[in-house]
């Protein structure tokens, strides 16, 4: 288990240059825009980054990420740990050029400062590894399940119709625009 902080920056052509591995572990707390994807702010992150040049003398990092974090099971509205494990090679450019010119198996990490983020290329991996929806399993869900599923009584009301009814007729890809 790390216990020592990332750094928060860090020169990268120099860090490539020697080979440099920057190791350290971040709290979702730190990570904003991750921690409003999460139902609370606990939770540990581990983050290990490998920096060295291609043989075409790009810029690479290999980012491995194991963090333990919390959030809504999608079921029954609570809180749930969820485990998530990213691997990944990305090309680091300091321009959308550069960007562009990167072959298509490598992701470009766009560094807009002259120091790379190191919080901020965590961050960014960290949310592509969030599924979209998680659940407990079905024996852990705390939701009362009778109450949902309960048949309608044959003597009520009409049922209204359902403002969400027009949503489902929508495509599949049309639901998610923002
Ligand atoms: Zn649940």
């Amino acid at each position: 288990m790390l216990t020592d902080p990332l750094p928060d920056t860090l020169d990268v052509r120099k860090a490539a240059t020697r080979g440099a591995i920057a190791r350290g572990t971040l709290k979702p707390l730190q990570l904003p825009r991750f921690r409003d994807l999460l139902a609370a702010g606990e939770g540990i992150i581990e983050a290990e980054l490998t920096f060295s040049r291609d043989e075409e003398g790009r810029y690479v990092v290999r980012a491995i990420t194991n963090s333990t974090v919390t959030v809504t099971c999608q079921r029954c509205l609570q809180p749930m740990p969820v485990q998530l494990h990213a691997d990944s090679t990305l090309a680091v450019v300091w321009t959308d050029e550069q960007a562009r010119q990167l072959p298509a198996s490598l992701e470009p990490a766009i560094v807009t400062e002259e120091e790379c983020s190191l919080r901020e290329l965590v961050e960014d991996e960290l949310i592509l590894a969030l599924p979209p929806f998680s659940y407990h399993e079905q024996a852990d869900c705390n939701t009362v399940l009778a109450d949902l599923t309960a048949e309608p009584e044959a003597d009520g009301p009409p049922k209204k119709s359902n403002p969400f009814d027009v949503l489902a007729q929508l495509k599949p890809g049309d639901t998610h625009q923002e």
